[in-house]
């Protein structure tokens, strides 16, 4: 630092999870130590008034290269995944990487006015589209460098062994500049393809030395068993702690036994488990007499066990789920909702979902409030957790590297003082 100024002060931030608000002080993208000045030697001034601070909410589950397609394909009769899949087809045949890269910056701005300043999107790969949504979202995250960081996943959704082209499609996405390997193990024509999809998966992560992040089970019928494949491959490749598993709804289907026995895997292989509550409680249960399953995966379970779990958007206006914004104050409330979490401490674990819980799951060490910690912040206008919920409070301020990106303040006039 020379001369002792810094670019941005933001005063009376009080971050979650500490009791007295304090000064915080950005300097070239990164939190510093105070300056001898104090908030005078900043450039710019930020009062968060005591309000309710995070170090940027985190988007570990999205899909920018399908966001609002909806408004020009056919709506999804049946409301069901595959239904979903089918329409996309034809859609994706005649993407274009601009387009794709339009929609994905709408999306990604959306967002960040709710406080995502960091994003993990899945893009299709597979023989329909190519690498057209590899592209497009690569674009995307060129256009939007200055207001967030997006780490992209290569998926499979079309299944590896089922979609002939996919398997070379796979390594071609990595070299054009994919960070993570993806898979939809369930969508193979038999168990051993299965198997063989998540043998790929690895096979590629080593030669990239990848992170990997798949779609898991996401169907009601509890004789998709991949999510056992998967946390057994990663302890024998000693991939332990750079796996995700996303949906793993049929989790929610085994008999007892068997999901005890696959809850212990997954902790013990130390995959980190992605909720997203707005999509599956929308898509899944749909077949089954009442009562219906709530169609997200075993939380509390998971939680119990010692797993890391957090949730994500998913779907934004596609033909998978009609709404979302981005909003990651929406996604928790959903969360909070669908895994039955109200008590106190289990509202603070939901608010750690895309916060804390989502900076594991990305990997992300540069995440916080210390010094040489990536100076993004979000201020809330809520007291705590709850009260942000309950209001889905506006984002007064979203701060990323040290730059004010959006601002929020809802107004309101009534009839009544
Ligand atoms: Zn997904």
């Amino acid at each position: 630092m020379t001369d002792d100024r810094v670019d941005l002060a933001i005063t009376g931030a009080r971050l979650w999870r500490e009791d007295a608000p304090r000064d915080l002080f950005a300097q070239g993208g990164r939190f510093v130590d105070a300056p001898p000045g104090g908030a005078a030697a900043a450039e710019r001034t930020i009062d968060a008034g005591g309000r309710l601070c995070v170090t940027g909410f985190l988007e570990p589950h999205i899909h920018l290269d399908k966001a609002q397609i909806n408004d020009d394909v056919r709506p999804n009769a049946s409301g069901t995944l595959d239904e979903a899949i089918e329409i996309i087809w034809a859609r994706k045949r005649a993407y274009t990487v601009d387009e794709i890269a339009a929609r994905a910056v709408r999306t990604i701005r959306s967002a960040v006015t709710h406080g995502v300043t960091r994003f993990r999107s899945h893009v299709d790969v597979d023989s329909i589209g190519g690498l057209r949504p590899l592209e497009g979202v690569l674009e995307a995250r060129e256009r939007t460098r200055d207001i967030a960081d997006v780490q992209i996943v290569a998926f499979p959704q079309e299944g590896i062994f089922k979609d002939k082209g996919t398997h070379d499609l796979m390594w071609k996405a990595m070299e054009a500049g994919a960070d993570l390997v993806g898979g939809m193990p369930f969508n193979e024509e038999t168990r051993e393809d299965s198997a063989r999809h998540i043998a790929l998966a690895f096979e590629i992560a080593a030669h990239h030395d990848a992170d990997i992040d798949m779609h898991v089970d996401e169907t009601d019928d509890p004789e998709a068993r991949t999510l056992e494949i998967l946390a057994e491959q990663t302890m024998a490749q000693g991939w332990q702690g750079r796996v995700t598993a996303g949906h793993t709804c049929a989790l929610a289907g085994y008999e007892e036994d068997y999901a005890n026995r696959v809850i212990g895997l997954v902790r013990d292989a130390g995959i980190h488990m992605i909720v997203n509550p707005a999509t599956n409680l929308m898509l899944q249960g749909r077949g089954d007499a009442q009562p219906k399953r709530r169609g997200i995966t075993r939380v509390k379970e998971l939680l119990e066990a010692g797993v890391n779990v957090s949730c994500g958007q998913d779907c934004i206006r596609d033909p998978f789920y009609p709404f979302g914004r981005g909003d990651p104050l929406e996604v928790t409330f959903l969360a909070s909702h669908a895994a039955h979490m109200s008590r106190p401490h289990e509202i603070e674990t939901v608010f750690d979902m895309q916060t804390g819980a989502a900076a594991r799951t990305m990997g992300l060490a540069d995440y916080g409030a210390a010094p040489g910690c990536v100076a993004d912040l979000v201020v809330i206008d809520a007291a705590d957790p709850l009260q942000a919920l309950t209001r889905r409070a506006d984002r007064t301020h979203v701060i990323k590297r040290g730059r004010v990106v959006a601002e929020t303040v809802t107004q309101r006039r009534t009839a009544w003082a």
